[in-house]
């Protein structure tokens, strides 16, 4: 991605209409926070958020077809990734003043990022709840030093149990490094071991059961997702996406599924497998829209903070730190972000923009 495009990602994204159920709250109530105590970091919906998404860097191993080109993009240069010390700062800022529970570690590929137990130990210090968004690629190697660093959790991507299949959606031939990561995270003690698969029509979706078939079988919590109009082609086809009616039905082929909703605001619904204690979860972040209840905010690997996944403006907070803004300025930017968030995505909807910035780059 090109710095450019980068740069021209700071257009206004409101679109002002409320989101049902929620009453609009006075904005300046969201940007008074009491030093010390932390102050819910609430938009003008009510909405209170609680979940951090830290992207660690853009940069990826793996190639998959529906997220960017065989070629890679142009990756962040090193200089304008946040460093250690700042993710922490932030972190610190976002856990101690603005209410923040939980943080989840993304990319790109976080595992590529040098000293990463180190960097999980300093954030598993600040008290929130720990996890990790991966391919997984690494994972056999890392996960006994991510968990004593005080990693709870992980969230491992994985489209197809085909070794063939595998190498032509991710470009690369490494599903079996996939499959001992995510055994040597169940070892570990992370918990629950999440698998994540995208399915897209014509590619992996005659494999959902049999995907969910293995999670159940080897401990894990199986959670299938609609793609979304994030990838870096611009190359998305809603005629491609597998809704989530789709999905339940060819699980409900093989497996008896009883709902049992969504617990608390996070995006998955879920369905238990008759006769098992196992869950399967559905994201359907395009067919079944969940942002009345959106509780994540997302810092980018060049610091900058994003109110939603499809936000098309950003607020740069790596300037904030590196021109030497007190913590009192960085959590009045951060609060005026949010204060700033729309009632969701609008995708289908006349004035949906696709956010300039790709998945890869804002992460899970
Ligand atoms: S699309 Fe935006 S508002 Fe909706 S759930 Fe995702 S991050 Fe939240």
């Amino acid at each position: 991605m090109s710095s450019a495009s980068r740069n021209s990602a700071s257009r206004n994204s409101a679109s002002g209409t409320t989101v049902p159920g929620t009453a609009a709250v006075e904005p300046d109530r969201a940007v008074t926070g009491r030093p010390g105590a932390p102050h819910p970091l609430v938009d003008r919906y009510g909405r209170v958020h609680t979940d951090l998404r830290v992207s660690l860097t853009d940069r990826c191993n793996l190639r998959c077809t529906y997220c960017m080109p065989a070629e890679g993009l142009d990756w962040l240069p090193r200089a304008e990734v946040l460093s250690d010390d700042e993710v922490v700062r932030l972190v610190r800022i976002a856990v101690r003043r603005l209410g923040i529970t939980s943080v989840r570690l993304t990319g790109g590929e976080p595992l590529l990022r040098r000293g990463l137990p180190a960097l999980v130990g300093r954030i598993a210090e600040l008290g929130a709840e720990v996890s990790l968004t991966t391919n997984g690629i690494g994972l056999a190697r890392t996960a006994e030093a991510l968990r004593a660093a005080g990693l709870h959790r992980v969230n491992v991507s994985l489209d197809t149990l085909s070794p063939e299949r595998y190498a032509a959606l991710t470009r690369r031939d490494r599903l079996a490094d996939v499959l001992a990561g995510l055994a040597a995270a169940h070892a570990a003690g992370l918990a629950p071991v999440k698998v994540n698969a995208v399915p897209v029509r014509g590619v992996n979706d005659d494999e959902l059961a049999e995907l969910l078939g293995f999670a159940v079988r080897h401990g894990y919590r199986m959670r299938f997702i609609e793609s979304m109009p994030l990838d870096a082609q611009g190359a998305w086809d809603r005629e491609r996406m597998v809704t989530a009616d789709e999905i339940l039905a060819r699980l409900g082929e093989r497996f008896d599924l009883h709902p049992v909703g969504r617990s608390g605001n996070a995006p998955a619904e879920e369905w238990r497998i008759a006769g098992t204690d196992a869950v399967v979860g559905v994201i359907a972040s395009v067919t079944r829209p969940f942002c009345g209840g959106c509780d994540r905010v997302r810092l980018t690997a060049d610091g900058q903070l994003r109110n939603c996944l499809f936000a098309t403006e950003e607020s740069d907070l790596r300037a904030l730190l590196r021109d030497g803004a007190d913590d009192d300025r960085v959590e009045a930017a951060w609060r005026a972000t949010i204060a700033r968030k729309g009632p969701g995505h609008a995708i289908g909807g006349a004035d949906f923009v696709r956010p300039a910035r790709p998945m890869s780059a804002i992460g899970g």
